[in-house]
């Protein structure tokens, strides 16, 4: 074989080996199912498609139409929306789509501050700093690990934003977006929410329903809580067409030209699934993020929002300063083989020194865990941290633990075959 290419097999084949030991915590992450996988891999990856179904840029289309119209009908069922675009190829595309239809230069756009979990594109240096959009930060209630609602209502009458953005890459609980309400109305705004992480919450009836709570357009990642392909969606209920028709516009031709067949594919397999399971899949996810969340804090590591049960969504987020940081901590838990991210906390001073850790369950629960294993993942997570055991010694009984637990839940199995072919682990 050449020696890039048996060099690169090697790489995966050893990062799969790994992962098959590990514990995902990712909260941006997780598995997609056998059937969705087979997808990928389909001649629907090679092939270009432009525009809408049916009024295709180019040839060969025919059945490609077929799958995009099935995937935005299963979009609008399980979403309840009138408009269902599954093009954006991620979600920072899809946020994009949102910067170009309802922003100008020089707009004035209000969102929540990056150390209070806002994502990168939503931030002076990211998308919307680069759109040249003027981005104010709503005041913060770091108890509750939420906007302030009074404090928001006020700013949003005071500075009249074009667009008031919601959403959070660290997400515990729900926007309080209806009692926004008259402020959005004063102000005269569109109400934007970035779903990314909680999609697959809001398709199972967890978490909250923002198209239903107020807000005209959800943008979200595809492979988060939503357990799907790498990808993006953008998502209205407006009865507004000209609305629709400029958020259309702004994903094509705005910012993408080719939407990705085979992900589109795979994403109609995981849209089906959610059908079948979502609903049993996003409860067990908050279940077992609350457990976990209890756990780790009768074990000496410091959860933030305790005095509010923690969480409401997939995530949690820790604060391990007086464990050496999280940095430290990221890395100790890494070598253990549980696999996390340092993060930002709200008091935060310095962006490369964040004091937390931020941890997720929707992957572990795709894997068939529940809140027994998230008392030992718990046991193991403390091993770390706070007792400072030797992380290759914990890496052991992380071993052990998932060897019970290597395949896909929520999802259809086509035979234990096609389980066994494609499952990563
Ligand atoms: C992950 C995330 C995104 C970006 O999604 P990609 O699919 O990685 O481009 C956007 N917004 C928020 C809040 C996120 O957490």
């Amino acid at each position: 074989m050449d020696e890039h290419v048996a060099f690169l097999n090697e790489q995966v084949d050893r990062h799969h080996a790994w992962f098959s030991k590990s514990l995902p915590m990712i909260a941006s992450e997780n598995v997609i199912s056998p059937m969705a996988r087979e997808m990928l891999l389909t001649d629907f990856g090679d092939r270009y498609a432009e525009g809408l179904p049916h009024e295709r840029y180019y040839q060969g289309n025919t059945y490609v139409d077929e799958v995009e119209d099935r995937v935005i009908d299963l979009m609008k069922r399980i979403f309840r929306v009138r408009h269902a675009d599954p093009r954006p190829i991620s979600g920072t595309v899809a946020n994009m789509a949102v910067y170009f239809a309802l922003l100008e230069p020089g707009d004035i756009m209000t969102s929540v501050a990056l150390s209070h979990g806002a994502h990168i594109s939503s931030a002076k240096f990211g998308a919307a700093g680069l759109r040249g959009v003027n981005n104010v930060n709503y005041p913060f209630d770091v108890d509750r690990m939420n906007i302030d609602v009074d404090g928001t209502a006020k700013l949003l009458r005071l500075v009249k934003p074009k667009v008031a953005a919601f959403g959070q890459s660290v997400f515990l609980f729900p926007t309080p977006l209806r009692e926004l309400q008259d402020a959005f109305q004063e102000a005269d705004c569109h109400v934007w929410y970035d779903g990314a992480h909680v999609m697959g919450l809001i398709a199972g009836g967890q978490f909250q329903d923002p198209l239903h709570e107020g807000a005209d357009v959800l943008t979200g990642s595809t492979h988060k809580t939503l357990p799907g392909p790498q990808h993006g969606i953008l998502l209205s209920d407006s009865q507004d067409d000209k609305f629709v028709k400029r958020l259309q516009r702004a994903v094509f031709p705005g910012v993408v030209s080719n939407h990705h067949l085979h992900s589109l594919a795979a994403l109609g397999v995981t849209l089906a699934e959610c059908l079948a399971f979502g609903r049993d899949y996003a409860a067990q996810i908050v279940r077992n993020a609350k457990a976990l969340g209890q756990a780790l804090h009768e074990r000496g590591v410091k959860v933030l929002a305790e005095r509010h049960g923690f969480t409401e969504s997939h995530a949690l987020a820790t604060d391990v300063a007086a464990q050496g940081g999280g940095a430290k901590a990221a890395a100790d838990l890494e070598k253990a083989n549980i696999i996390t991210n340092k993060n930002l906390l709200p008091w935060d001073t310095s962006p490369v020194k964040p004091s937390g850790v931020r941890l997720g369950t929707q992957e572990l629960t795709r894997l068939g865990m529940k809140e027994a294993q998230m008392r030992e993942v718990a046991d193991l997570i403390a091993r770390v941290v706070v007792k400072g055991d030797a992380p290759a010694a914990v890496a052991e009984d992380v071993a052990a633990m998932r060897s019970e637990f290597n395949t896909v839940h929520y999802c259809f199995t086509k035979d234990a075959e096609a389980h066994r072919r494609w499952r990563i682990m």
